[in-house]
């Protein structure tokens, strides 16, 4: 293969671009594939990166299992407490009432990054036609001629140069780890405050060191930012309640601007959008990296198909129909989870009164409601096939 022609070009080096290159790989070695990606070479200069803590469901264990790209530090979720600051309404799901062994796990996101380059890397060894570029974020996009363009460049909402449909929620999410005097080992808390979700998750690091997730206006978290530890521990105590003792540290808080951005169409000719090149989700129901792995996997599944099958020479029509085929069977998945991940980020985050008592009343249905409690985890956990 020519360093400047190949089958399929997947442009962007983050979770769902390595995942879609490793199942496509994994399945078909002989595929013709190049990886553009942006990221430095060496694993240890992504570990100063991105430290947030990512909500990853069974389904997309399952997934990572296949390539063997689970890391090893993770924390898994057993019981997850919903509850709004001062108001009534509270919901508690168990992992007994799935049949679960957890139901979730906690990752950073530099470890799900790490952890899928040396699963590619494993799998790279046995694949004669794979290129793995790596370039300089400022250096020009390189001339590639390809059958098949993956767009999997990702991005954080406000930084994406196309904006197609969407809505700025006009909250940012200001993360961080934080150590508490007891804990509840293995339970996630989402909290509903007046300017958005709280939520305090499990962390490999021990049952008293938790990741922090917490939404607010973009003024507010610029000042949570710049607050000294011991104010911000006192702000964030009198939000969250002594549900877990006294907040005792913080460290590595980091921001980032929340909203949903997403493509009507998701393929046009021989491209396609995969991960947060095609949606970027508000992080409330934790569902952004889980519905980019179920793209990545079912994409490779099309891709697979189409360049390693009976067909010789393929035809610009028979890439076209495969993509087309791929954005019909991720229909139904996505509109559900943009939709409810959308919904939720507007009912959590508004104060109107009406919707403050339909907010308790949904929290205490779902406490009282298991067959609902238990549609609503399934869809979290699986997605909609
Ligand atoms: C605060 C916060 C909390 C979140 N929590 C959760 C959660 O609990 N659960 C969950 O499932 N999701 C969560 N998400 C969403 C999740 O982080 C994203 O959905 C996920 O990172 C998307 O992965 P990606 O590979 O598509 O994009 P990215 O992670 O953005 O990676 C894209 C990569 O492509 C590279 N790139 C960009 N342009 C180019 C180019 N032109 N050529 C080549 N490479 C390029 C970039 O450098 C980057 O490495 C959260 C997001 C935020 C902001």
């Amino acid at each position: 293969m020519s360093a400047s022609n190949c089958d399929i070009l997947i442009q962007g080096g983050g979770p769902v671009g390595l995942a879609c290159a490793a199942w496509t790989l994994q399945k078909f070695p002989d595929a013709k594939v190049i990886l553009i990606d942006r990221n430095p070479v060496n694993d240890a200069d992504l570990v100063a990166a991105d430290s947030r803590g990512i909500a990853l469901s069974h389904g997309s264990k399952l997934l990572l299992d296949t390539i063997h790209a689970w890391p090893t530090d993770s924390a898994d979720i057993y019981r997850v407490h919903v509850s709004q600051a001062g108001r009534f309404g509270r919901a508690l799901m168990i992992r007994e009432e799935l049949n679960q062994d957890a139901l979730g796990h906690i990752i950073r996101y530099r470890d799900i990054h790490v952890t899928l380059r040396q699963a590619l890397r494993s799998i790279q060894s046995k694949t004669p036609h794979f290129a793995w570029q790596h370039i300089s974020k400022e250096a020009e996009q390189p001339n590639i001629e390809a059958k098949c363009i993956v767009h999997a460049e990702g991005g954080l909402f406000k930084t994406q140069d196309w904006v197609e449909s969407g809505r700025d929620y006009g909250q940012s999410a200001l993360v961080g780890l934080v150590e508490v005097e007891s804990s509840v080992p293995h339970q996630a808390w989402e909290r509903f405050t007046a300017e958005g979700p709280l939520a305090v998750l499990p962390s490999h690091y021990g049952p008293n060191i938790l990741n922090l997730v917490w939404c607010g206006s973009p003024q507010s978290s610029q000042h949570r930012l710049q607050l000294s530890d011991a104010d911000f521990l006192s702000s964030l105590q009198s939000e969250f309640g002594s549900r877990i003792g006294r907040f005792l540290k913080i460290q590595d808080r980091r921001l980032y601007e929340l909203g949903l951005n997403y493509r009507k169409e998701i393929t046009k000719d021989n491209e396609v959008w995969i991960g947060n090149a095609a949606q970027t989700l508000h992080p409330v129901a934790g569902q952004g990296l889980n519905l980019g792995l179920r793209d990545a996997y079912l994409l490779a599944e099309k891709l697979v198909g189409v360049f390693s099958g009976a067909i010789e020479n393929q035809t610009p029509g028979d890439i076209q129909s495969a993509l087309e085929s791929y954005a019909q069977t991720r229909k139904v998945d996505r509109t559900t989870t943009i939709g409810l991940t959308d919904f939720m980020a507007r009912v959590f985050t508004s104060n109107l009164a009406p919707v403050v008592l339909a907010r308790g009343l949904a929290l205490s249905a779902l406490q009282w409601l298991p067959p609902v409690k238990t549609a609503l985890a399934r869809q979290m956990m699986f997605g909609r096939r």
